[in-house]
């Protein structure tokens, strides 16, 4: 036997077992070394059983004095015995577990692990572990006497009968090869990857146990860091093109605009233009709240970059938002006289062809579209720069095939992602690692907040007439159905609330409706309706809310707003408030639960989507923040995540190897790492 061996062969393991565990993708003994203790109780004081008092969690050894099975009422089994050592008598009770009677016999040494309590006069243990000192291995007892490793529940599969098959296995863990490089361990001061697996299915000692989890977190937080510095540094290797900063046409471009922009507007703006004036591709986050004005920042890159004769894209999640950009980017470059081209799914085969010809050969300099950028045959003369809007939306393979090489240079372009989704300092770091970030920490001035509020159940047909004076002086309003699980129907939802809006509550105003399953040219001319004033009331389905600009709406209507996250909300909520009027947002809810109220009211009290991220991290707890789902970090405890001792500590040491050595010169580590590969590119 040895670690490949499949678990069917050892000793004791049943096809039931087998079945179980290879719903958790165990199959070898190794993979069954690998699955490690959730927590551990600490029975690892054996006390003589006078000395044992009321509430303390211990082990005592004894001989069994007594033991017998009484029926109770309900048909329930009470099984009730003495053990005894020369100290003392302790009277353990167990409930339904009849077959006791079978294993423990009058005599029998036995352990005894648990709480005890005092009752009827005397101490005792309820349901206490027990094991027979005839069993014990050559390390002692393995349930009792020592600090118990607890497993992850699995059906069939107790924790009791993982110890029992494990102990045996300790032996082959030698075998498990350690991937950390030998100056990292030393450095560090860690257990060596084998011990620490052996220290946390039997621990020897408390110290023993943290050292093992020590090395465990370390490992985590390592691999993930040093996946990313490497990334970096590859990316470091490649070539882009480099573009001259043209102060003039920055000028020009700014004295055109309506309005100053922001300092964290310029600052962004510099930031990106010193990034793409090198050789080495740029990665940069450019963040900013919903409404900060990141789309003029992402222009004045985009038209930087055509001046200097090269190609910019900027990729939108949704048709709606790439024509809505293309529209007002056009309209911004129009005095610099500079054009750009909207490539869409929807695009016909002619415009497209077209297109394409003149995107292959330098002729149009900035494109503005959908994953219909990414298809295979649209090929780049000079792509210097790579916008992705609204980032989260886009999966690994579309950021991979972002990476085009440009026919003229063969170079990457510089990479820039916008995204307004706040993340707390501590995640950000995290995921992003050294990815370089521009954070637009202010809004343009004179913005208006936008009144929020919670509507109970009994308030409802109350805001119903709200909304409809509002209307009545000419605003418009969102309905926003909810849709949080991706199996659910949007369609549906967005229908019947449209069929109650529009044939009941607002029969006599002009509702609109918008889903994800509608048609291009269904959605476009709904949306259009709205943005010409025409309808007044939309109701829509929660997938479309980035990004759409409609200033002349000021009331954001939010059914079961307690399904949604609070960056969602937020995301909402930045809809409206983008004109003159004062805008307002209605939080409708039924829901009596407490957290749930309390994160809306995060809502009302704040609209800082920074510190509504930290609000709902502190509510909510951090995995709900991200939930597995979202964050994409297979392996990466929660707790982990947010220890930024942990992370820099990590990084450090991850900076320290990737400085002198590469990771090739490791290759269990590189295969190790391979896993992270994938996560980070969903950053
Ligand atoms: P987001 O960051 O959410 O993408 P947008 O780029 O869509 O925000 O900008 C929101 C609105 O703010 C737009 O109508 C834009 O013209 C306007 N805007 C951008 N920057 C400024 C500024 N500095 N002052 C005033 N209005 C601005
Ligand atoms: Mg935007």
């Amino acid at each position: 036997m040895n670690l490949k061996t499949p678990i069917n062969e050892v000793a004791g393991v049943g096809e039931s077992h087998v079945k179980s565990l290879a719903g958790l993708g165990i199959e070898t003994i190794e993979d069954l070394l690998w699955y490690l203790p959730r927590r551990w109780d600490d029975y690892s004081k054996i006390v003589p059983i006078r000395e044992a008092k009321p509430g303390e969690q211990i082990s005592v050894r004894g001989v069994v004095k007594q033991i017998a099975n009484r029926r109770v009422k309900n048909g329930m089994f009470l099984t009730e015995a003495i053990v005894a050592d020369n100290s003392g008598l302790v009277k353990a009770v167990w409930f339904n577990q009849p077959f006791l009677t079978k294993n423990i016999h009058l005599d029998d040494e036995i352990y005894l692990a648990g709480q005890i309590e005092f009752a009827f006069g005397s101490i005792q243990m309820t349901s206490p572990s027990y094991e027979l000192a005839k069993n014990d291995t050559d390390d002692g007892p393995i349930h009792v006497g020592r600090i118990v490793p607890i497993y992850p529940e699995i059906a069939g599969v107790t924790s009791k009968w993982l110890r029992t098959k494990l102990k045996p296995l300790m032996k082959y863990i030698y075998s498990i090869k350690d991937y950390l490089p030998e100056e990292v361990k030393s450095g560090e001061g860690l257990i060596d990857l084998p011990a620490a697996i052996r220290q946390l299915h039997f621990p020897e000692n408390s110290l023993q146990l943290k050292k093992a989890m020590e090395r465990l977190d370390f490992d985590e937080m390592f691999l993930l860091q040093l996946a990313v510095l490497n990334a970096r540094k590859n990316l470091a290797r490649e070539q882009a093109i480099t573009v001259p900063y043209d102060e003039n046409l920055i000028k020009k471009f700014i004295q055109t605009l309506s309005y100053e922009l922001t300092t964290a507007q310029k600052k962004a703006v510099w930031d990106i233009i010193q990034d793409t004036g090198k050789n080495v591709p740029m990665n940069r986050l450019l963040q900013g709240d919903v409404g900060s004005g990141k789309t003029v920042v992402a222009t004045m890159a985009m038209a930087n970059v055509a001046s200097a004769g090269s190609q910019a894209v900027l990729l939108c999640p949704t048709e709606i938002l790439a024509k809505q950009h293309y529209a007002k980017i056009s309209n911004m470059l129009k005095p610099l006289d500079m054009g750009c081209a909207l490539l869409v799914g929807s695009t016909p085969k002619m415009e497209r062809d077209e297109l394409l010809t003149k995107i292959r050969e330098g002729e149009i300099k900035i494109i503005i579209g959908t994953h219909a950028i990414l298809e295979k045959d649209v090929e780049f003369w000079r792509l210097a720069l790579a916008i992705v809007d609204e980032q989260h939306r886009f999966g690994v393979d579309q950021r991979v095939s972002l990476k085009k090489e440009s026919l003229s240079t063969k170079t990457m372009p510089h990479f820039l992602s916008m995204t307004a989704t706040p993340i707390p300092r501590t995640l950000s770091l995290t995921l992003y690692g050294d990815l370089d970030l521009s954070i637009i920490y202010e809004m343009p001035k004179g913005r208006q907040k936008v009144i929020t509020r919670i509507i109970p159940a009994e308030k409802r047909v109350d805001s119903y007439g709200f909304i409809r004076k509002e209307i009545e002086t000419g605003r418009q309003a969102f309905v926003v159905c909810p849709l949080v699980e991706e199996k659910e129907d949007e369609r549906k939802s967005v229908m019947a609330e449209y069929e109650k809006l529009a044939h009941d509550v607002f029969k006599d105003l002009e509702v609109g409706y918008i889903h994800g399953q509608m048609k291009t040219e269904e959605k476009e001319l709904a949306m259009s309706k709205f943005v010409s004033g025409e309808t007044k009331v939309m109701v829509c389905s929660s997938v479309i809310e980035v990004g759409v600009d409609v200033p002349n709406a000021t009331i954001m209507i939010i059914e079961d707003a307690e399904r949604f996250g609070l960056a969602q909300l937020h995301q909402f909520r930045g809809r409206v408030g983008r004109g003159s009027h004062q805008s307002y947002c209605l939080l409708f809810t039924t829901s009596k639960n407490e957290v749930a109220l309390k994160r809306l009211n995060a809502l009302v009290q704040t609209d800082d989507g920074f510190k509504l991220a930290d609000a709902d991290l502190e509510i909510r707890g951090p995995g709900d923040f991200i939930g597995s789902r979202q964050h994409g970090l297979p392996d990466i405890k929660m707790k982990n995540l947010m220890n930024l001792e942990l992370i820099s500590r990590c990084r450090g040491s991850a900076k320290g190897l990737l400085e002198k050595k590469e990771i090739m010169d490791f290759p269990l580590l590189a295969a190790k790492m391979g896993n992270f590969d994938k996560v980070l590119d969903l950053e």
